[in-house]
């Protein structure tokens, strides 16, 4: 701790454990100490910590090929676009490497949509974004957040970005301007706290976008493939967004993969050399990615997602707790949101690393809670046992 701490940037102050291994949903520190692993790589590791198949696809794809850069094709990547289309019903697939990179790159393919396609005047596209969201950490995606943390010191910023309240579909409506080209949305807002907005929410924004003749854009990188008991969780409101953004758990942890996912009209307007990437699309991600998706599916943990964190949710409610504000989440996306004087979620973090919880404070008063879709219902109850001590 103290060399990272001498060598280290300072840009992450995090709990004082050091893992050195990882299985399911346990991880292990240096001295052999056993945690419950409640955070899942900010929900990168949604198949749980070294998934034997994808390890599996990773060291045998390791050994043929990794990386030839988009200059020439390989063979992993035409099923790697087939595979991912047909799960999520789209039609063609860009892939990138973070979560910042797949809204990056759809923020370019939709002002571009803008001008050729809904013909924008040049430079005046706008896109609508929400109060307290969360997309990434480059100098662009950082122009609209509504965190000070995130911006300050970090200007100029990008311009293009209206910022509206969440969850109110009257300020979306007034929002729109004949310049707006896309919504860009979280369709539940992880790094905020896990704020679910009201029902039907969703649906008329999509319904709004489809009106306007705007791209509807969900960045389901942290929602998506099945944290929320859904595969996306734009299925909870029976919509399909015109571009939805996938990454964390398209590799399931190993690797970095995303993924801009969206209509063959729309992502159309890119020609060749307008945008890419030397790691994107390489083989060993497709390999990797491809496994990944294959154990969401044949292993069931959607399904798993939506049965354990209810019942999660359940027994967080049941404990008799006067500092618990409230308990929310779909799925296994979850927080625990604590009363403003109960002296902050963070110590609440320390003392479930101390009883084998690792878990993380988002926002100051926030405890999030997000397991791998893999946990079991006595995983759960362990769990639960040591919540109680904590909360109660
Ligand atoms: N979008 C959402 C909704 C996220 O939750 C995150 C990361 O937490 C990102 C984008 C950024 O992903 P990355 O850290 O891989 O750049």
């Amino acid at each position: 701790m103290a060399t990272e701490n001498e060598y280290g940037a300072t840009n992450y102050k995090p709990l004082d454990v050091v893992l050195s291994r990882g299985e399911g949903v346990w991880v292990w520190d240096v001295e052999g100490n056993r945690y419950l692993d409640c955070l899942s790589g900010y929900s990168a590791v949604n198949q749980g910590h070294c998934h034997p198949k994808i390890r599996e696809a990773m060291v045998e794809q390791s050994g043929k090929l990794t990386l030839t850069s988009r200059a020439f094709r390989n063979d992993q990547l035409a099923p790697f676009f087939e595979e991912l289309c047909k799960l999520t019903r789209s039609h063609r697939v860009l892939p990138m490497n973070t979560g910042a990179e797949a809204v990056e790159t759809a923020i370019k393919i939709v002002r571009k949509w803008g001008y050729t396609v809904k013909g924008v005047p040049q430079d005046k596209a706008e896109i609508i974004v929400f109060d307290k969201n969360f997309h990434g950490r480059t100098t662009t995606v950082v122009s609209f957040s509504t965190d000070e943390t995130a911006r300050e010191g970090f200007g100029p910023f990008t311009p293009g970005f209206k910022i509206i309240p969440f969850g109110d579909i009257k300020a979306l409506e007034d929002a729109v301007t004949p310049n707006t080209v896309a919504v860009l949305m979280e369709p539940i807002q992880g790094e905020a706290g896990v704020i679910i907005p009201p029902p039907g929410y969703v649906k008329a924004a999509r319904e709004l976008c489809t009106r306007e003749k705007i791209v509807f854009i969900l960045d389901e990188i942290q929602t998506g493939l099945g944290r929320t008991g859904k595969l996306l969780a734009e299925e909870h409101e029976g919509v399909e967004s015109d571009m939805t953004l996938l990454g964390k758990g398209l590799s399931g942890g190993f690797y970095p993969v995303s993924a801009v996912l969206s209509t063959s009209r729309i992502m159309g307007v890119l020609k060749p050399g307008e945008h890419g990437s030397t790691f994107g699309g390489n083989p060993l991600a497709c390999a990797v990615a491809r496994a990944a998706l294959r154990v969401v599916t044949e292993e069931g943990m959607v399904e798993n997602s939506a049965a354990m964190g209810a019942y999660f949710r359940e027994g967080l409610k049941a404990i008799n707790s006067h500092v618990v504000k409230e308990i929310r989440g779909r799925g296994l996306m979850m927080a625990i949101e604590l009363h403003p004087d109960a002296g902050g979620a963070r110590r609440y973090c320390a003392a479930l690393k101390h009883r084998g919880i690792l878990c993380k404070d988002t926002k100051e008063h926030t405890i999030r809670v997000s397991p791998p879709l893999i946990i079991k219902r006595a995983e759960v109850d362990q769990a639960l046992v040591k919540f109680a001590a904590v909360l109660a």
